[in-house]
């Protein structure tokens, strides 16, 4: 069949939007109705070269749609289903799955590969052969994708909302929740209240923190911040986190820092922030060329720091992304105050560029 996606041909130039064509699902695979797709960040690391990958692609990995068709063996959903995707796959039985880390599947090596788990393509242009970004490929009015990359949702949920658990919510909360584990009464920093970012400041709140201090160079969205929990706003243009994480402190540093500006610059400033028996934690995805951050290992021994990384906020999206969406309603998590903007698919590279600019916080594109 034909279906219009966003495609990425070259690092640096505007994403397509054009009519392709997909094939049906194979063997564990299922087509998919998108209804909505979030604007991330990691998307545009592709468009802007920093993060290398298989081209053409179709982008987007945050997604929330309708099944339509099942291929053969497919048992876990049916043509009705409402499902988001989720962009690491859950195969359920190798180490890390089955060691409770099944945001680090085997099966995600293939993320950036470009075609789905058994090494074909189900979109095309002509001859040539289109990846989906994360397996997925969500900015497209319709997509094929494993049955592992998807976790079905209850229909009482609005999709345009709920596709928010597929990747920014579950990557902030689950950061501060499953990663660092921040217990009550802790101080943190959070460097960055973008869509992850501001997630995080979230999960803090959750979490019971008592001091909150997020960090931006966008005044608004430190505004926002404070609807989310943030005790105290930082806009580095004018003034430096790390003095102010220490004067809030009376000299200690934080307890936790996390970082989602993904720059060696702000990680080391975290890791600068932090105080005795603290936890640095890098969220953001760095340029694939970043080699080394500036972090002090004499500090890391005499205060006996812990510096982490995370992806997917070590969450179980089989598990998490159900359970974030029954905390939204019962109003322990917020989804709708996330959403900035909304576009059409057409708009894509307009999203982007809001992103860039700071001017969303999460964007998310509707299918008519
Ligand atoms: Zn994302
Ligand atoms: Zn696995």
């Amino acid at each position: 069949m034909k279906t219009r996606t966003a495609v990425l041909y070259t690092p640096g130039e505007p994403i397509r939007i054009e009519e392709i064509e997909l094939d049906p699902p194979k063997e564990h695979e299922v087509q998919i109705r998108m209804v909505a797709a979030g604007i991330c960040h990691s998307d545009y690391h592709m468009v802007s070269g920093e993060l290398p990958g298989y081209l053409p692609m179709a982008l987007g990995h945050e997604g929330a749609g309708v099944v339509e068709e099942v291929g053969p063996q497919v048992t876990n959903c049916k043509p009705g289903d409402h499902v988001i995707l989720s962009w690491i796959p859950s195969c359920g039985k190798c180490y890390y799955c089955v060691s409770g880390h099944s945001n680090l599947c085997n099966l995600g090596a293939g993320t950036l590969m470009g075609p789905l788990l058994d090494g074909t393509f189900r979109m095309h242009n002509g001859t040539a052969n289109i990846g989906q970004f994360c397996l997925v490929g969500s900015f497209s009015e319709r997509t094929v994708v494993s049955d592992m990359s998807l976790v079905v949702i209850d229909k009482e949920y609005a999709l345009n909302r709920a596709v928010l658990v597929g990747c920014g919510v579950p990557t902030g909360v689950g950061a501060v929740i499953h990663r660092a584990r921040v217990v009550p009464g802790s101080t943190v920093m959070v460097i960055g209240c973008g869509g992850i970012g501001i997630n995080i400041v979230q999960g803090a709140a959750l979490a019971g923190a008592r001091m909150i201090i997020a960090v931006d160079i966008h005044d608004w969205k430190l505004e926002k911040a404070k609807e989310f929990g943030a005790t105290h706003t930082v806009n580095a243009r004018n003034e430096d986190p790390v003095a102010k994480a220490m004067e809030l402190t009376w000299g200690l540093g934080v307890d936790y820092a996390f970082e989602a500006i993904a720059t060696p610059e702000t990680i080391g400033q975290a890791a600068a922030a932090t105080g005795k028996n603290s936890t640095i934690v890098v969220v953001g995805l760095t340029p694939a060329t970043a080699q080394s951050i500036p972090v002090s290992p004499l500090m890391l021994v005499l205060y006996q720091k812990t510096l982490m990384g995370t992806l997917y906020g070590d969450s179980q999206p089989l598990n998490d992304i159900p359970n974030l969406l029954k905390m939204y309603k019962v109003g322990k998590i917020k989804l709708d105050e996330l959403v900035s903007r909304t576009y059409t698919l057409d708009q894509i590279n307009e999203a982007y560029a809001d992103l860039i600019a700071g001017r969303i916080i999460r964007g998310v594109v509707e299918f008519s």
